[in-house]
């Protein structure tokens, strides 16, 4: 006899996991919604299809790193008012992306950063993208603990799986000459091949007071700002704002 148990034992050992355990309830939603059997053959499959993309989103935003979700949608644009609401819907297209261009934000500490690209890498995300996050800190002790190992062509490797690479608060820290050119050496293998979103609060011609090799400075700082869009980022600090009130 055919019954919902020996189906849903189908539908697993096909692994269509998802459908499985939804089995009974698409099957008496089609009954009750007199479907056509093309429209309930539709619903078994949009339903494996929907779930296993939310899981792959769930898990890429898990895989993300990201130390706080900060949304775009709670973004004051009156408070940062050297970006535009329309300039940063622009770059949610992602065609950015798809070009392998860098977003790179510049300003000082407070004005939003860091926010902007946390809320963009979320976005992307939920785009498709693959999205790692890192601090520059955590980004070049990363990459010292490989190449301690001798696996940083490795761990290079694993870093251009990413669509999107978020490098928050270059600057910050000055970096030994070992640090620099372990840099230079991921920032050479994502140019032209992966995306980057960069914040910092150096401009340009202060990146060799932290790349302590000023050798390395600039061909980094060359390969970064080759195919990208800069943002300055100015005004008060939105911590100083809220905590005065
Ligand atoms: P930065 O990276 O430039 O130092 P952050 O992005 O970390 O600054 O911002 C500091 C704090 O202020 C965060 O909690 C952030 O969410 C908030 N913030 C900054 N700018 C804005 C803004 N324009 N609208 C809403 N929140 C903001
Ligand atoms: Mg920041």
């Amino acid at each position: 006899m055919l019954t919902i148990e020996h189906l849903t034992h189908q539908l697993k050992s096909l692994r269509l996991n998802h459908t499985a355990a939804q089995a009974e309830s698409l099957l008496s939603m089609a009954e009750e919604n007199e479907l056509s059997y093309l429209q309930f053959a539709d619903s078994l499959v949009k339903h494996e299809l929907e779930a296993r993309n939310k899981k792959k989103l769930e898990s890429n935003r898990r895989g993300a790193g990201f130390p706080v979700e900060k949304h775009l949608e709670e973004f004051d644009y009156r408070f940062q008012t050297s970006i535009t609401k329309r300039q940063v819907n622009q770059l949610l297209d992602f065609s950015f992306v798809d070009n392998r261009a860098n977003l790179i934000f510049i300003g000082p500490p407070g004005v939003g950063k860091t926010h902007l690209a946390i809320g963009i890498g979320l976005k992307a995300i939920d785009a498709g993208y693959k999205v790692l996050f890192s601090t520059a800190l955590g980004l070049v002790e990363l990459l010292e603990l490989a190449e301690i190992k001798g696996e940083l062509k490795k761990k290079i490797t694993q870093l251009c799986k990413y669509d999107l690479l978020i490098i928050d608060e270059l600057g910050y820290l000055p970096m030994n000459k070992q640090s620099n050119h372990n840099l230079f050496q991921l920032i050479n293998a994502v140019y032209e091949f992966r995306s980057v979103i960069l914040t910092t609060n150096k401009e340009f011609n202060h990146w060799g007071e932290f790349f302590i090799d000023e050798n390395v400075a600039v061909p980094i700082v060359d390969r970064l700002i080759h195919h990208s869009k800069i943002f300055m980022l100015g005004g008060e600090s939105y911590r100083l704002k809220s905590r005065l009130g």
